[in-house]
């Protein structure tokens, strides 16, 4: 195939696609928030035009085809975005999402990561978690953030074992599908696989519809120095607890941030869900249902909680939920958490 007529057959898959090969959600036309990671997009200034082939920003004054798309979210070059375009054609369109800044060698690597995926990794998910019981250190970090284990349980929190777990996640499922589950670092390879999340960091599995779609895990024990958060490799980030949004119950609901606040509202007595930054929406589905909900956004009081607050009751507003922006009566607390612990005597 020639240059120019690989881009132009490149240009002719829809935007809304190489956006799913990308983990990232858009719709088939009209506006959204520009996916691209530079641009930290408050308002939907993105838009996929009608031909669904060719999108503009009017944020961050990018616009293209396909093969622009590409480069701008993976930045990368177009020679490298088109490779990576020829490459998910050629290994049929339901290949994941693969690791940014791809080279050469990484883009053949993932040619055969491609092969065995089917893009659900649940089963490796709830493998991984039978095999990574709750530890006495959890439970003890757990309870010093005021979760109670009846909390634990019910929200099946995880946590990795000293020994390792790799060679029985690798003989159930082989190293592509665990590597595309996104459960091994970006440097493993076949000879040296390593797991994402450090030893006895306490693993938050998120549900949906029952089934478990992501991990999100907190070091402990020292290896907070690398970060105190992780999240999987190369997969979508999601909304942790979405299932209590079709929940029928009379609670107040709450929205907040991140899976600890989370699990707080839960001890106060809310139904809740949480925001991993804003990278993962709702859907309108899921907007609609909130409608019959009392909704509080329980969200940080801080500068950035109160800007996030304040869009996040815009997006509800346009689907006709009315949600109220709530601070809980404390004088030093600045986010959920340490209202909850402040109520139980913890600090
Ligand atoms: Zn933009």
């Amino acid at each position: 195939m020639d240059f120019r007529k690989s881009t132009d057959t490149l240009n002719k898959i829809p935007i809304q696609d190489i956006a799913a090969w990308l983990g990232v959600t858009l719709p088939k036309k009209g506006s959204a928030r520009c996916p691209f990671p530079d641009h930290k997009d408050q308002n939907p200034s993105f838009e996929i035009k009608e031909s669904g082939t060719s999108w503009i920003c009017y944020g961050c004054n990018h616009k293209g085809g396909s093969i622009d798309f590409v480069k701008e979210y993976n930045k990368i070059d177009f020679l490298g975005a088109k490779q990576w375009l020829e490459s998910r054609i050629h290994n049929g369109r339901n290949a994941a999402p693969i690791t940014k800044r791809t080279t050469k060698k990484q883009s053949e690597e993932s040619v055969k990561l491609d092969m065995h995926d089917s893009g659900d990794y649940s089963d490796v998910y709830t493998f991984l978690l039978m095999l990574c019981p709750l530890l006495e250190s959890g439970k003890n970090y757990l309870l010093s953030r005021a979760i109670t284990l009846e909390t634990m349980e019910a929200f099946k929190i995880a946590q990795m074992p000293p020994q390792s777990i790799i060679p029985k996640l690798l003989s159930k499922f082989g190293f592509e599908r665990i590597h595309a589950a996104g459960i091994l670092t970006k440097k493993s390879t076949i000879d040296t696989p390593r797991i994402i999340f450090s030893w006895n960091s306490v693993i938050f599995p998120f549900f949906e519809d029952g089934k478990v779609v992501y991990l999100q895990a907190r070091a402990l024990n020292g290896e907070e120095q690398y970060g105190k958060w992780r999240n999987l490799n190369s997969q979508p980030k999601r909304i942790y607890n979405v299932d209590a949004i079709t929940q029928n119950s009379k609670r107040p609901f709450a929205i907040c941030e991140g899976v600890i606040d989370t699990l707080s509202a839960i001890e106060l007595g809310y139904d809740a869900v949480g925001m991993m930054g804003w990278s993962a929406k709702f859907v309108p589905d899921q907007i609609r249902a909130l409608r019959k909900k009392e909704v509080e956004i329980l969200l940080d009081w801080d500068e950035k909680g109160e800007k996030g607050a304040q869009q996040l009751r815009e997006d509800l507003n346009q689907y006709g939920v009315v949600s109220i922006r709530k601070r809980l009566p404390s004088t030093t607390a600045t986010d959920l958490n340490e209202y909850l612990k402040e109520k139980r005597g913890l600090v």
